[in-house]
């Protein structure tokens, strides 16, 4: 594949493809030491660049998503307000889960080329991040850090860096928070094809089966249009 990864590996199945950074967080090497690189430029601008999430696999995903589904973890709308499922279709309890969490095996969180950063200097220790969006919004604790950044991004001199969850195209809600890295994840992109995902929620029979996974189906196209391809940017060749 384009991305030089396998189906496992572009589903959050299989880590092999990745290194550890010193906080523990785990990415593709070439976007890790991009990250630092990045890290490095915001340490010189007086911010603390520090990753809330980078890789998360598979398994995370689906205790997520069961989760949230099975109405045992929140389901929160646009203005931070609960959302109640019961009661609702299925159609429209996956719009209001995936606003904000990828169905399993679509995650970019997968593929060690995205993360979510905050600034640890903005904070006291004892923070409880939320990555909400008033915390990156003009006046919140982490709206400088997110300035600078659109800044260097737009100058071209972001390491590879990109928003791809930048502004509200109607599917995913804005992530200000959400980097990808652009030379390794275009290609993962492109990878990422129908039969892989289906190859991931059939995998192992051991581990509990997706919820919803007959309503996703069913409005697959549409979904997948909507909620997981998002404008690429970068060399899509490995
Ligand atoms: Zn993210």
């Amino acid at each position: 594949m384009a991305s030089g990864l396998t189906a496992r590996q572009l589903t959050g199945q299989d880590e092999s493809h990745l290194v550890t950074l010193a906080d523990g967080q785990r990415l593709q090497a070439d976007a890790a030491v991009a990250f630092e690189a990045l890290r490095a430029d915001a340490r010189a601008a007086g911010f603390e660049l520090a990753i809330a999430s980078a890789y998360r696999s598979y398994a995370r995903q689906l205790a997520i998503w069961n989760g949230k589904v099975a109405g045992e973890r929140p389901v929160h709308d646009d203005a931070g307000d609960p959302v109640r499922l019961a009661g609702l279709s299925d159609a429209r309890k996956l719009d209001a889960i995936l606003r904000f969490s990828a169905i399993p095996g679509t995650s970019r969180h997968h593929w060690g080329t995205d993360l979510d950063v905050y600034d640890a200097g903005a904070v006291p220790a004892d923070y409880r991040l939320q990555l909400s969006p008033v915390e990156v919004a003009p006046g919140g604790v982490f709206d400088a850090l997110h300035c600078w950044l659109d800044e260097v991004i737009a100058a071209g001199c972001g390491h590879g860096f990109f928003r791809p969850y930048d502004r509200d195209r109607g599917g995913v809600a804005p992530e200000r928070w959400h980097l990808s890295f652009a030379p390794l994840s275009a290609a993962c992109a492109a990878d990422c094809r129908d039969e892989v995902y289906r190859a991931a929620w059939d995998a192992d029979p051991a581990q509990p089966a997706l919820l919803l996974r007959r309503a996703i189906e069913a409005d697959w196209p549409a979904l997948r249009r909507r909620y997981i391809e998002v404008p690429e940017r970068g060399p899509a060749s490995s």
